[in-house]
C-alpha cells in the first residue's frame, strides 16, 4: 500500500502515519523527521538545510527528492509506505510522480488532514519541539503551508484517490475514518492492496 498524508503543521500527520504504518505493516517515511535527523547528526546535508528547517522555510525540492528517493523505492519494493510531509509543493508532486511512474509504483491514496487554524496553533505551541516551534516560526510555517501546499491540494482535487478527513477528532477516530475511506477506494480500484 502506498499512501500520502497531507496537512498543515500540527494537523497530526505523524500520529496518523504511525497508526497506518502499524495497521498495514508499511514503512512510515517522514520527510521532516529525516531532515531533523540530518541536522542533529550534523551531516553535510544537515548543515545545508539547518537554516531552512529552523526558520520554517521549505528545504529546496531537489534536496528533499534526493534524500527520499532511496528509502521510498526500498519501501515500495518491501510492501509499501505512508509518506508524511512529502510532497509539499506541486513541483515535488510532479517530480515524484515521474519517478513513481517509471517504477510502476504510483501512489494509491492521498489523505488530507483538515484542522482549523486555531486548533493547529494550540497544538503546535503545546508541542514545543524546539527551534522550529516558536510562536513566530509557527506563524511562518502556517503561511508557507497556505502558499505552497494548499495549491498542491488544489492540484490533486477531484482525483478519485484523494480524500479529506476531519483531523480535529481524537486520533483513533481519525484513524478509523481513514481506514474506512481506504477500504472504499481500494474496492473501487478493484485491486488488492
Ligand atoms: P510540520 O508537519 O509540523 O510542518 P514536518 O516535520 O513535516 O513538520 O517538517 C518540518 C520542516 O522540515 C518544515 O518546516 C521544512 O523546513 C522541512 N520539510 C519537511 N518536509 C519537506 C518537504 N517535503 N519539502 C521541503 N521542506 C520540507
Amino acid at each position: 500500500m502506498r499512501l500520502l498524508l497531507i496537512g498543515a503543521p500540527g494537523a497530526g500527520k505523524g500520529t496518523q502515519a504511525e497508526l497506518l504504518a502499524k495497521r498495514f505493516g508499511i514503512a512510515h517515511i517522514s520527510s521532516g523527521d529525516l531532515l531533523r535527523q540530518h541536522v542533529r547528526e550534523q551531516t553535510s546535508l544537515g548543515q545545508t538545510i539547518k537554516s531552512y528547517v529552523d526558520h520554517g522555510d521549505l528545504v529546496p525540492d531537489a534536496v528533499v527528492l534526493d534524500m527520499l528517493r532511496k528509502p521510498v523505492v526500498a519501501a515500495a519494493e518491501a510492501g509499501g509506505y505512508v509518506l508524511d510531509g512529502f510532497p509539499r509543493t506541486v513541483a515535488q508532486a510532479e517530480a515524484a510522480f515521474a519517478v513513481a511512474r517509471t517504477l510502476g509504483a504510483e501512489v494509491q491514496a492521498a489523505i488530507q488532514l483538515d484542522v482549523p487554524r486555531e486548533e493547529l496553533v494550540r497544538r503546535l505551541l503545546s508541542r514545543g519541539r524546539g527551534s522550529d516551534d516558536t510562536e513566530e516560526v509557527i506563524e511562518h510555517r502556517l503561511q508557507v503551508y497556505l502558499d505552497n501546499t494548499v495549491p498542491l491540494l488544489e492540484y490533486y482535487a477531484g482525483r478519485e484517490w484523494m480524500f479529506a478527513v476531519d483531523g480535529s477528532q481524537p486520533p483513533e477516530a481519525v484513524h478509523e475514518e481513514i481506514v474506512a475511506r481506504l477500504k472504499k477506494i481500494s474496492a473501487l480500484a478493484g485491486e488488492a492492496w
